[in-house]
């Protein structure tokens, strides 16, 4: 069965891009029966922060990583396989495969006139014994060439004259990061390293130490980077790139994970929109793009909306009850109604591309007076809307109070100042929402109730 990792190093947020590698793994543990090993890389110490572990696992849960999944298996940590690692070196150099070095930097630079060739082999006849402050060597091949195939990337192959002897093992004898995941790696038994492009040339070396420490590699897939509209490497400076950043917004785990699914990979039909149930089962390696992946928020949020429409009824007011509070609801507390919302909600979903943007669609409903909006004011305000909520105020005061009602009510002022029905709604509506957009008017002015509706024409008329 195939055994598949997450190994991601904590930093103290959870990028898109590692979102999108747990779940190609994690999709294919789950197609094949296989297991998904969470491999916490936590060997940089000012990184190891256990508040940050945490933070892996329930950003792997709010995109359906549980570990309670019979898929899933850890989290194991790097850390703790210290030992195993200083063994594989050991075992290396016992075998000639590693050699001890003692060259500084301005040594190689002397010998090699340059800042940037690769180390030169220097150390590697003259077998010295570990001493401390001398790093371990792996010794790479002389000729011929190391050949990884990738599923996505094809063959590529790397003469081993430009494979330098890589350190293995610190001076203080401590692994380096392509030893100890290699050796986790062996040890998890992992059948298919599925992660991000950047680790591309990492590979070559780790093929070479899988072999000489007769493991059978795994099959290598590397993931197509994801850039941004401007064809940028996304990156935390420039780019929004926390999942948890995302979830806080608004977006819904179900879209995020069927985006992100969708990021270089696609199941080769035009259906985009799939839970991740089917996705699972769809998942193919073989059809990952080569291509960069862009992420791109507007398809993202379009995602988001169908999701959203797509919620019960129950769910999209459970969903959107955070922004209906403190510190994003600009209404006080007490102020909130909930019969009122639940009437309102319905208006709303089906316009929603992020749940935050619920508070502004529905605060007018709870704030003692409309939103003060100057932009919308001076648009709707024109001359001769005066007249028109003068009007309204009269008609309304007399009609039934139900949507049909309040639109047969407001024809009849159109009509009676020659105005097309938009013209005379949109000083109604910034009247008595603030806003020149909003929910469909009539629903929202017959929720609002008559004496409040009202008393806000009356304010705009004076
Ligand atoms: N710890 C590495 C990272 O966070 C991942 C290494 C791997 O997947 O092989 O980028």
């Amino acid at each position: 069965t195939i055994r598949v990792r997450f190994a991601p190093s904590p930093t103290g947020m959870f990028h898109v891009g590692g979102a999108r590698s747990a779940l190609f793994n994690w999709a294919l543990a789950r197609q094949q029966q296989g297991r998904f090993v969470l491999r916490i890389e936590d060997t940089d110490a000012e990184r190891n922060r256990p508040e940050w572990v945490d933070g892996i696992i329930s950003a792997l849960t709010a995109i359906g990583i549980s570990k309670d999944d019979p898929a899933f298996e850890g989290p194991h940590f790097q850390s703790y396989n210290a030992e195993a690692q200083r063994d594989a070196a050991l075992r290396l150099y016992a075998e000639g495969k590693a050699y001890y070095c003692d060259c500084r930097r301005e040594d190689l630079v002397a010998r090699t006139r340059s800042q940037h060739l690769g180390y030169d082999g220097f150390c590697r006849e003259r077998g010295l014994a570990y001493v401390e402050g001398r790093a371990l060597r792996f010794r790479t091949p002389d000729g011929g060439a190391t050949v990884v195939d990738d599923v996505v990337r094809g063959r590529t192959e790397f003469p081993n004259a430009s494979l330098e002897d890589f350190v293995i093992a610190r001076g203080n004898g401590s692994p380096v990061f392509v030893l100890a995941n290699a050796v986790d790696d062996i040890r998890e038994r992992i059948t298919h390293v599925i992660r991000g492009e950047e680790h591309l040339s990492n590979t070559p070396k780790q093929q070479l130490l899988w072999n000489a420490l007769g493991a059978e590699p795994p099959v290598w897939a590397h993931l197509p980077v994801i850039v941004n509209e401007k064809r940028q490497k996304l990156s935390k400076r420039r780019d929004k790139v926390a999942l948890e950043d995302y979830l806080a917004e608004g977006y819904l785990s179900d879209a995020m994970v069927n985006y992100l699914m969708l990021l270089g990979w696609g199941p080769g039909d035009d259906v985009e929109i799939r839970p991740f149930k089917e996705l699972e089962g769809l998942f193919r390696l073989e059809d990952v793009n080569k291509g960069s992946a862009f992420f791109d928020v507007k398809k993202l949020s379009a995602f988001n909306g169908e999701y959203i429409r797509g919620l019960s009824p129950e769910r999209f007011v459970a969903e959107c009850r955070r922004w209906l509070q403190a510190p994003y609801a600009p209404w006080a507390p007490e102020r909130f109604d909930e019969r009122a919302f639940e009437a309102v909600a319905g208006l709303a979903q089906t316009r929603l591309t992020v749940l935050s943007e619920i508070t502004q669609y529905v605060d007018w409903l709870f704030l003692e007076a409309p939103p003060e909006d100057e932009v919308s004011w001076a648009k709707a305000m024109k001359a001769g809307a005066r007249e028109v909520l003068v009007s309204v105020r009269a008609q309304w005061g007399a009609c039934d109070w139900t949507a049909d009602g309040l639109k047969a009510a407001l024809e009849s002022v159109a009509a009676e100042h020659g105005l097309k029905l938009g013209k005379a709604q949109a000083p109604v509506r910034v009247a008595v929402t603030g806003r020149t957009v909003g929910l469909p008017l009539f629903e929202s002015v017959e929720i609002l109730g008559r004496e409040r509706a009202l008393s806000r024409i009356e304010a705009a008329i004076e």
